[in-house]
């Protein structure tokens, strides 16, 4: 703690003197154009990984980064997504795991969690998706290979569960926002991003929009709606089911 008490001192005294002017405009507003969705392991600081200053992530942090579904759970990811779209209109969604990620090696044995842990085991509920992945296709996988192989399934799933967001469903519908699913090597300081024509992880070098909605052909646009055509008949009690001499003569009734 001593530390952290140094380190606020030494940003008053130094960072924050020598970009004060940066710090005058922040307060004014923020305008980032990535949402950026990681895990809370101390090792993985979203700032740091992408060398931006303040102002341009907007950041969800969670154990796993994880992304309930929609309509799933009152937490607070899903008014941070909704806020961030919204409000702030991010461009850009990142969801970042990264390597020895604890709550992967909890999903792997998410049972074990429920006496000693039971709130990260209904977290990981969010996760199951996952978990199910792994458990009928990566059945011969073990150890570290079996967690890198979560982590890699996990943003996937973690993308796929943003789908079920309207804003994000709406947003991608117009091409307004861009999908990355990311993983952070921490003992290479590499980062690896999917790459949706290939499937794979590749070097993040080039910041391309993956996971977009596959390109389709959309729709003739609607044709415009028929001008509805009052005609006396259909103003008739009885139209359509009496003659037009008939509907007439009832609808003026016995006052002729
Ligand atoms: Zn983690």
């Amino acid at each position: 703690m001593e530390n952290l008490i140094k380190g606020l001192h030494q940003f008053q005294e130094q960072y924050f003197s020598a970009n004060r002017e940066l710090f005058e405009q922040m307060a004014k507003g923020q305008n980032p154009d990535v949402l950026f969705i990681t895990c809370s392991d101390s090792r993985v600081d979203p700032n740091l990984i992408t060398q931006s200053k303040l102002g341009q992530l907007f950041v969800i942090r969670n154990a796993g980064n994880l992304v309930p579904p929609y309509g799933s759970a009152n937490g607070g990811e899903g008014a941070a997504i909704e806020y961030a779209i919204q409000a702030l209109n991010v461009k850009h969604i990142i969801v970042c795991g990264h390597s020895g990620c604890g709550a992967m090696k909890g999903l792997l044995n998410r049972q074990k969690l429920i006496d000693q842990m039971p709130l990260v085991y209904e977290w990981l509920a969010h996760a199951e998706s996952t978990r199910r992945v792994l458990v009928e296709n990566y059945a011969n996988c073990r150890g570290e290979q079996l967690i890198d192989i979560a982590t890699a399934e996990n943003v996937l799933c973690q993308i796929e569960n943003l789908r079920t967001y309207p804003l994000v469903r709406s947003r991608l519908h117009s091409h307004s926002i861009a999908l990355h699913a990311w993983i952070f090597e921490i003992d290479e300081g590499e980062i690896y991003a999917y790459d949706a024509k290939t499937h794979k992880f590749i070097p993040a070098d080039e910041p391309q929009p993956l996971l977009e909605l596959p390109e389709y052909q959309m729709p003739e646009p609607c044709p415009a709606p028929k001008r509805f055509e009052p005609h006396q008949e259909a103003h008739l009690p009885g139209a359509g089911r009496l003659s037009a001499t008939q509907a007439d003569r009832i609808f003026r009734g016995t006052s002729r």
